[in-house]
């Protein structure tokens, strides 16, 4: 089976947030949710005559690309509406054979709602320090998991999370 991704060539993301606008109307997310999101790191000085300032798009685990629209072979709405043109969908073959052409890109393979698609995660630690799916499996609240390994999972603030 074809395994689809996204492509970001995040060198010339503008952080105008089409995409994200476009996926939570599409989608009908309400406030608080969305399947894109773009964060940003700088500016900040690298020497006296280079910065250091990078949007990235991220993927939530409410991407589920768009299959409505990708399913009529259309292309997902974040793609469509990007304006600087710098998302591309496709499978994963064909855009790691992109990816390997320039810098500054990441390839993401989003997983849709992954606790319910993968049912209970159990996991395999026996010590205190778990890994992302045990904070959100914990606390019931997360929204999104941070890929965080050094929580007990006792010290999780259920309140933490991101307004969008
Ligand atoms: S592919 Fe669809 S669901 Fe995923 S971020 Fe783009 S618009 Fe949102
Ligand atoms: S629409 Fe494109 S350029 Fe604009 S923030 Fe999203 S990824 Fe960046």
């Amino acid at each position: 089976m074809t395994t689809y991704g996204l492509l970001f060539d995040y060198e010339y993301c503008t952080n105008c947030g089409s995409c994200q606008v476009s996926c939570k109307e599409e989608h009908a997310y309400p406030v608080g949710k969305t399947g894109i999101k773009v964060m940003t790191d700088g500016p900040w000085k690298i020497d006296d005559e280079h910065w250091n300032y990078n949007h990235w798009p991220i993927v939530t685990d409410l991407c589920d690309l768009c299959p409505e629209r990708t399913n009529a072979g259309r292309e997902p709405i974040c793609v469509h509406h990007c304006l600087a043109n710098i998302i591309t969908y496709g499978p994963v073959e064909e855009l790691a054979q992109k990816l390997a052409e320039k810098p500054k890109q990441f390839l993401v393979v989003p997983q849709f709602n992954p606790i319910g698609s993968r049912e209970k995660f159990v996991s395999k630690k026996t010590d205190t320090h778990k890994a992302a799916h045990i904070e959100v499996e914990g606390t019931g609240k997360a929204s999104y998991a941070v890929h965080r390994h050094d929580t007990k999972v006792g010290e999780i603030d259920e309140n933490e999370g991101t307004v969008f």
